[in-house]
């Protein structure tokens, strides 16, 4: 947005930084752990990283904190480089945690003959049991006061593979009584004899999440490290091994992670609607990750635009995910062709107009554009499609469009009056007959007549059959986690519709993937990347064109 706004907290820091000489230049990282597709809120925080650097003439690095083997694959690690550079970044410099992995040991070497780390022998569950609670300091290990040859010696051999899975970690010697669990002397290595997806089976020995990111971040001299909030207790953790390491003085600061409602942001939950078959895949259009966001035709502005609207805050929240609707509608609005496509259909036959003729008709591609985006051909015959809900057999009150002796107008084309229905043996109406006004034609009437409802029609002369998705919320609560039990039991049962047979005018036979249309009416629409074929059109609707669903919902509550 071009709108002035005052300056965002992380701005505020930089600011000062730059101005008192703290900072020289601002580097920022991106540090996805690839573990899982990127999601909405990776966006937030890829915007935010980019955005800080480029706002300031800095950089910002892509570093996959790649530190452990047993979840990370090099499928994620290709999707999420695709999807930070569809959002519309490009990063200075491409690192893996794991190409640190010789300069952490050697940092850890260094603690230890500082005398601060050992070895020791407790399992993670003895260490954990022994680590105190806020208001009772910790139990040392009877290993604590090993001397620091016999760190170096057990160290080296933890790394050459002499021990198994758990039977010896190395610990930082910090403080058993600080206040700050993370500050108890925390577990920095820890022996895993599983291949990594990117050194093998080069080491046994992997760094924890907390010596790992800091000692990243120093290497890369990162000058500002943006996280999310629940890392704001590991900060004194981060800063002691920048200090005793005497390294380059990286500092990480933190803010709230984005939380959308009715869906789930953790990686973990949506790996298991994926692995469940809950979903169409990590890229399903209702999920919450980029790639299905771009599947269901969302556009890199409109997720841009959602993340500078929301903003960086210090306090977490919930944001309406009706929000991120309306930045894509903004979009669309001002870039899809406009087309018709009937989804429910009814045949509407125009009695007085010529068996066999036919009309081609201009139709503007977008009146929202100043040449109106140009134009494109519509066919117009006797018989046309209708959506079924146009119909009223006993029309309601204030109802302008097809009812028994009601006028209306067929988009583009000509005024009709009703003049009657027929029904199949249930009593479905599934033909409706009307009569033309030749005069009224749009853009050259002169029959003088009003009519308050306009309808869009495909005709059945010309028109093309396509499968149409539409799409509803995944859960049916706000906040599926936080609710009872297992979020899955909150799922939508009813969030994908799909209509095998709707009709849609000629020209959207030559629909390329990656274009946006509206179809009038009824919504944007993209082709689906993953199911579209030549000879079977397949379209995701991106979003309706109304708000409707939040209006409804109040209407209900
Ligand atoms: P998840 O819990 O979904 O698995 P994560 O934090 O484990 O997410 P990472 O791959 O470690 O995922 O995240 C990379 C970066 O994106 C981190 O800096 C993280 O703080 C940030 N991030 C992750 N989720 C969000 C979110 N919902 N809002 C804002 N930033 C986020
Ligand atoms: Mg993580």
């Amino acid at each position: 947005m071009s709108e002035e706004r005052s300056l965002n907290f992380l701005e505020e820091i930089i600011e000062d930084d730059l101005q008192s000489g703290r900072s020289v230049s601002i580097h920022t990282r991106f540090p996805p752990e690839p573990n899982g597709y990127l999601h909405i809120g990776h966006a937030k925080s890829i915007c935010l990283n980019f955005g800080l650097a480029d706002k300031y003439g800095g950089k910002t690095n892509l570093r996959f904190d790649d530190t452990n083997p047993v979840t990370e694959e090099t499928e994620y690690v290709d999707s999420i480089k695709e999807d930070v550079q569809w959002l519309g970044f490009q990063w200075e410099e491409e690192h893996y945690a794991s190409d640190y992995f010789g300069q952490l040991y050697d940092f850890a070497v260094l603690l230890i003959q500082k005398g601060l780390a050992y070895v020791d022998d407790l399992s993670a569950e003895e260490i954990a049991a022994t680590k105190g609670t806020p208001t009772e300091p910790g139990k040392a290990s009877p290993f604590r006061n090993r001397s620091i040859e016999e760190n170096l010696q057990l160290f080296t051999e933890m790394k050459e593979g002499k021990y198994n899975d758990g039977e010896k970690v190395l610990r930082a010697k910090i403080d058993l009584a600080s206040p700050n669990m993370h500050m108890r002397d925390p577990i920095m290595y820890r022996i895993k004899k599983t291949a990594h997806h990117r050194t093998g089976n080069q080491w046994c020995i992997y760094p924890m999440y907390d010596f790992a990111h800091g000692q990243s971040d120093s290497i890369e001299k990162i000058s500002h490290s943006i996280c999310t909030l629940e890392f704001e207790v590991h900060r004194p953790l981060y800063s002691w091994y920048i200090e005793q390491l005497g390294i380059f003085p990286s500092r990480q600061f933190e803010f709230a992670r984005l939380n959308l409602t009715y869906t789930v942001m953790s990686k973990r939950k949506l790996l298991q609607l994926v692995q469940e078959g809950l979903v169409d895949g990590w890229d399903d259009p209702r999920m919450p990750t980029l790639s299905g966001l771009r599947r269901r035709g969302y556009t890199p502005a409109s997720i841009r635009h959602f993340c500078d609207r929301i903003g960086v805050q210090r306090r977490e929240n919930i944001i309406d995910v009706g929000l991120l609707e309306f930045c894509i509608r903004e979009d669309l609005n001002k870039s899809a062709l406009r087309r018709m496509a009937v989804l429910d259909p009814i045949k509407l036959v125009i009695t007085n107009y010529p068996a066999g003729q036919t009309e081609v008709l201009r139709s503007e591609n977008n009146p929202e554009l100043e040449d109106h985006g140009g134009y494109r051909d519509l066919h117009f015959s006797r018989e046309l499609w209708i959506e079924a809900e146009d119909f009223m057999e006993t029309p309601a009150k204030k109802w302008f469009r097809l009812a028994p002796g009601a006028q209306v107008r067929l988009k583009n084309a000509y005024i009709v009056t009703c003049t009657g229905f027929t029904k199949d043996s249930s009593g479905k109406v599934i033909e409706v007959q009307c009569e033309y006004i030749p005069e009224s034609k749009s853009g050259q009437d002169t029959s003088g007549i009003n009519v308050k409802g306009t309808m869009h029609w495909i005709s059945t002369d010309k028109c093309i059959n396509a499968e149409v998705r539409l799409y509803d919320r995944l859960f049916q609560v706000e906040n599926p986690s936080q609710e009872e039990g297992d979020y899955k039991t909150y799922m939508n049962p009813q969030s994908l519709e799909i209509i095998a047979s709707a009709k849609l005018e000629h020209s959207l036979g030559g629909a390329k993937l990656g274009e946006h249309f509206q179809f009038i009416r009824k919504g944007y629409f993209t082709l689906d990347s993953k199911h579209s074929r030549p000879d079977k059109l397949v379209f995701n609707r991106t979003v309706t064109l109304k708000d409707t669903w939040s209006k409804e919902s109040k209407k209900g509550a």
